[in-house]
């Protein structure tokens, strides 16, 4: 309803020649009753003028309400969006990817899936801040999520677990297919050449795997603690490479 003021005009025009119909049909229909006079008139105008009055402010009043719970609902659904989310990358939050993990686990036990983790932390990134400013290194930061979003699905979450680490969640993935992610990560990561004013950087990342069919985890925390492991071994094997957490011997909770 684009105007207002010109649906409120028509409905009380509406509403004022149907409180006088009334007395124009008797008129016709009932000539000695003589309804059709002033007298008549007058008091279905009058009826008419503030049933159409009251009606106009009841139309306005939904409309206002209408309009005010509308921007609630738009307020709580960014409020909703900033308590998930990390406020430089944009990227899920720390709590919010702890949720997932458990929500995620649940499902793919449920539906007997694999589930890939993969735990990702840049390369020497202390370094990156001392030698061009703090500025810099968030915009590293910034430009690595957007990397590892446009390298994940939709149905992936990927969350800035801390300072420069990062976490992913990859449902229904094997391990293989959870390699051939993480590598093109780390590849794309390598060839990525992060610019701002005359700095201009490439930032390596370390990256460790681990799936709920070969590392059996019994518990969500457990999958996070197994990809945990190999990126300290991604670390301390170099860098700039994928680990994978070797095959967990324990048998599956019954
Ligand atoms: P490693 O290869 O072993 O991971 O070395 P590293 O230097 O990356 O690791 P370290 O843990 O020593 O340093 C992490 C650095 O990340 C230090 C900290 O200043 C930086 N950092 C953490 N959060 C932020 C942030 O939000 N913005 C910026 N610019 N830097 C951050
Ligand atoms: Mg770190
Ligand atoms: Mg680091």
């Amino acid at each position: 309803m684009r105007n207002p003021g010109i649906h409120i005009a028509i409905y009380a025009l509406a509403v004022l020649f149907m409180a006088n119909l009334n007395a124009v049909s008797d008129t016709f229909l009932h000539p000695q009753l003589a309804y059709f006079d002033k007298e008549h008139l007058l008091v279905g105008f009058i009826s008419g003028l503030f049933t159409a009055v009251l009606g106009g402010a009841l139309l306005l009043y939904i409309r206002r309400t209408d309009a005010a719970l509308n921007k609630l609902n738009r307020l709580n659904a960014r409020l909703r969006d900033q308590t998930i989310r990390d406020g430089l990358t944009g990227l899920y939050n720390h709590r919010h990817f702890q949720e997932m993990l458990r929500h995620e686990f649940l499902l793919a036990r449920r539906y007997d899936s694999d589930l890939a983790c993969l735990m990702l932390d840049l390369d020497r990134f202390k370094e990156v801040n001392d030698t061009h400013g703090h500025p810099f290194g968030d915009h590293v930061l910034a430009g690595t999520a957007t990397l590892i979003l446009n390298e994940t699905r939709i149905t992936d979450t990927v969350a800035r677990y801390g300072g420069e680490e990062f976490a992913i969640l990859l449902p229904s993935t094997d391990q293989q297919g959870a390699l051939a992610i993480a590598e093109r990560i780390r590849a794309r990561a390598e060839n990525y050449l992060h610019r701002q004013q005359e700095i201009a950087r490439i930032v390596t990342i370390s990256i460790g795997l681990a799936t709920l069919a070969a590392n059996r985890p019994r518990q969500p925390e457990e999958l996070l603690a197994r990809a945990d492991q190999a990126l300290y071994e991604a670390k301390t094997a170099g860098r700039n490479r994928v680990m994978v957490a070797s095959p967990d011997a324990t048998p599956p909770a019954a």
